[in-house]
């Protein structure tokens, strides 16, 4: 039976056939950024081609060296650039699939000293102050985006997406925030509206009626002096009469303080809008932003939201998507957890962009599963993240594979993480390791603390120990109150706790504990709550950026933060996500305290004092304390292992327990079962 009727169906746009309604959108993956790693790249689309996806849409290039994201940038502006893409659209051809090429003009958010803009107005997330256009300057552009879909074309694609969301140049121009100029490209929204209008008009009379024009528009903007709905819709219509065969969309600027992809953010929250974009056109209309599982996919496509469906993360996460979901075996994807930390953290960190849970993805050429000539006989200790992936390749490539876990359950610290209200995601993962391990076979043995006794009994070719991490006690005078708690006897055990509660430590386990206790009943946010708490409407056509006051619902507890260096609050989380949480904490009124010594627990609370001299002594009268002071490696059986001559692999947090995260865990558990 097909459950996804609407998403397997193939799509005519001009003379373009796709095969079904799945586009991955653009994903900066760094590897358009070097000449050399044509190959990776082109390997890497080939893997989601194969994969499936009807569309894809490569990262951004610029259409000139103004337009750069980053000095040195990926751009296409002449021939021999446009050559080496060949090796990159014959190899998504080869497979079946369609490619359009993204052109990116960074506008203001270009890291370059010579950027432009509609006005001389720096974005809060850039150094920079960019120039103005001059008229001349425009018209330049203009033909220079012209080039770039022509050389587009001649390097094979099947279209151009022309990128006109997320704040960047022509967004720049559309929006009163950073368009402040009075000749015709600016002051009334029809003025504003010419850059993006000319563009398409022009590239649609080079390239021809066959060619591709994706326009991806901002449908809403979430910042203030941001477009209105009104504005948003003409601009879509007045598109389609310029000659773009399909409208993609885009929520959010950069610069915007409302989070649009991150986990907490409801799966699909933003095709209200894209219907309203869809309702206006006669042209396909492309949904996008966190849809990570056909289901909800199928759900926009039946209700006539949109015509098809953009992934991007997603197709990262499993390059295999498409083909899972249309063959109905949905259980085995490997869903994106919207976690940004090897993808979008990657690409600010200028690192090659993949993934937390596929660590193939942007090494696709380097990181090879292959079957193994040897069957050996593994035993892999602890069923966390390391040891999920490490049992799963292992069994994948042909190994027997033994997997022990001492809980009654697979998943380790991850079986917490996903007990964070907003991380309901990460449950997903562990459905997925339960129905890897299922298909490849690996032997699964729960409720088993393995000892060395029995692991050298069982005369293993190789010990993969995983065993991962307990939570740090630190040495405070009364930590055996029985006031205080671990997080993990907090979230997991849910032991019961007061009103008042101090966290001691502001890692990312501190973030999240202190996020748990101001939620009361841990509730995933329905959309309409999650709109209200952020500040999003999408009920006032004249609201400039869709943007409302934000009411966040009253905190459940009060929570009192702590740490004892007196750096800033919330420097180890993601990139680009750690607002979200500072921001989250900040509207629930949570106390952040920094520099402080722990001096005693007692009935009292928690009795602190500041700096190196102890001053300023303080009791935080609290119900409970709960610790999140970091963790330490579980590696009990490493000598005695040794000792007996078993071959042993440490990874993950039994390796190392210092800065440890999923990420790594999935990486080392993937590579060394890759080379075994
Ligand atoms: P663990 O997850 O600790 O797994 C080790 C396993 O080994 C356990 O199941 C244990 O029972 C088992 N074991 C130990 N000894 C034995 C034995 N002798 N026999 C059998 N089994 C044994 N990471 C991120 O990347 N992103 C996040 O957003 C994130 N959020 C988090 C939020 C919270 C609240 C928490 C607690 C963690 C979070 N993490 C996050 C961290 C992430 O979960 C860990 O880094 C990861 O789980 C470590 O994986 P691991 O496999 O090395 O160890
Ligand atoms: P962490 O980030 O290392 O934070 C530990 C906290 O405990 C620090 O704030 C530290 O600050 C404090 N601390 C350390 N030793 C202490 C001691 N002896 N006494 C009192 N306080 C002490 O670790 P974590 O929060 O446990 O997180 C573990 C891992 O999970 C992290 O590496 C993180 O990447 C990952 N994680 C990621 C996310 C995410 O959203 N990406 C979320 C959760 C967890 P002071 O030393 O200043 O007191
Ligand atoms: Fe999704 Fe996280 Fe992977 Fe990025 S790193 S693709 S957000 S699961």
């Amino acid at each position: 039976m097909n459950r996804y009727p609407h998403l397997s169906e193939p799509l005519t746009v001009g003379s373009v056939t796709l095969r079904n309604r799945v586009v991955m959108g653009s994903m900066h993956t760094g590897l358009e950024d070097r000449a050399w790693d044509i190959n990776r790249l082109a390997a890497y689309f080939a893997e989601r081609a194969r994969g499936g996806v009807g569309l894809i849409i490569t990262g951004g290039y610029a259409p000139n060296r103004e337009g750069w994201l980053l000095p040195f940038g990926a751009k296409l502006t002449s021939r021999t650039e446009a050559y080496r893409h060949r090796t990159v659209t014959r190899a998504v051809h080869a497979e079946g699939g369609r490619i359009a090429l993204q052109i990116l003009h960074a506008g203001r958010y270009a890291y370059v000293p010579f950027s432009v803009s509609a006005s001389s107005i720096k974005a809060p997330v850039n150094p920079f102050r960019p120039r103005a256009l001059s008229d001349r300057g425009i018209e330049r552009t203009i033909e220079d985006y012209v080039r770039c879909a022509r050389l587009a074309q001649f390097a094979g694609y099947d279209g151009v997406e022309v990128m006109g969301g997320e704040g960047y140049l022509i967004n720049q121009f559309l929006a009163p925030r950073t368009n402040k100029r009075t000749d015709r490209w600016g002051g009334t929204a029809a003025n504003r509206r010419r850059f993006p209008l000319e563009i398409v008009r022009r590239i649609r009379a080079a390239v021809g009626d066959d060619f591709l024009l994706v326009f991806r528009l901002s449908m809403a903007e979430f910042v203030e002096h941001g477009q209105t709905e009104t504005e948003i819709l003409e601009l879509a219509r007045e598109l389609e009469s310029a000659g773009a065969s399909v409208l993609n969309t885009d929520i959010g600027w950069h610069e915007a303080r409302v989070p649009t992809i991150v986990t907490s953010v409801p799966r699909a929250a933003f095709t209200e809008f894209t219907a309203k974009i869809t309702a206006q056109v006669n042209i396909p209309v492309c949904a996008s932003n966190r849809i990570n599982m056909p289901e909800t996919a199928e759900e926009i496509l039946t209700r006539g939201d949109a015509e098809l469906v953009s992934l991007a993360r997603p197709l990262l996460a499993d390059p295999d998507w498409v083909n899972k979901a249309l063959a109905t075996r949905e259980d085995e994807i490997n869903t994106c957890i919207a976690c940004n930390q090897a993808c979008l953290d990657h690409a600010f960190a200028r690192k090659t962009v993949s993934c937390l849970l596929n660590p193939r993805a942007g090494h696709e050429t380097e990181l090879l599963l292959l079957p193994t000539r040897r069957r050996k006989r593994v035993a892999v200790v602890g069923a966390g993240p390391a040891g999920l992936s490490a049992a799963v390749t292992l069994a994948e490539r042909g190994h027997e594979v033994d997997l022990f876990e001492a809980d009654d359950r697979i998943g380790g610290q991850f079986d917490i993480a996903r007990r964070i209200p907003g991380k309901e995601e990460f449950a997903e993962t562990l459905r997925y390791f339960t129905r890897r391990l299922e298909l490849t076979g690996v032997r699964v043995l729960l409720e088993r603390r393995v000892t060395a006794a029995e692991l050298v009994a069982g005369r293993y070719d190789h010990v993969v120990l995983a065993t991962g991490v307990r939570p740090r006690i630190p040495d405070i005078p009364g930590i055996d109150h029985p006031k205080v708690l671990t997080y993990a006897e907090l979230v997991r055990e849910e032991k019961p706790v007061g009103r008042k509660v101090a966290v001691i430590g502001a890692g990312g386990i501190g973030y999240d504990v202190s996020e748990f206790l101001t939620v009361e009943g841990h509730p995933t946010l329905k959309l309409d709550e999650w709109k209200e708490e952020w500040g999003v409407t999408a009920d006032d056509p004249e609201a400039r950026g869709q943007l409302a006051p934000p009411r966040a619902a009253p905190a459940a507890r009060e929570v009192v933060l702590l740490q004892r260096k007196s750096t800033p609050f919330g420097r180890s989380l993601g990139k680009t996500t750690g607002w979200v949480h500072r921001a989250a904490l900040q509207a629930k009124g949570v106390e952040q305290l920094g520099g402080v010594n722990y001096e005693r627990i007692d009935d009292r609370g928690l009795h602190i004092s500041f700096g190196e001299k102890r001053q300023r002594p303080r009791v935080i009268d609290c119900d409970n304390v709960i610790v999140c002071a970091g963790q330490e490696s579980v590696r009990d059986l490493v000598e005695p292992l040794e000792a007996a001559g078993v071959t042993t692999h440490l990874i993950g947090g039994a390796e190392l327990a210092a800065e440890l995260d999923a990420k790594r865990a999935i990486d080392q558990g993937t590579r060394l079962a890759a080379g075994l």
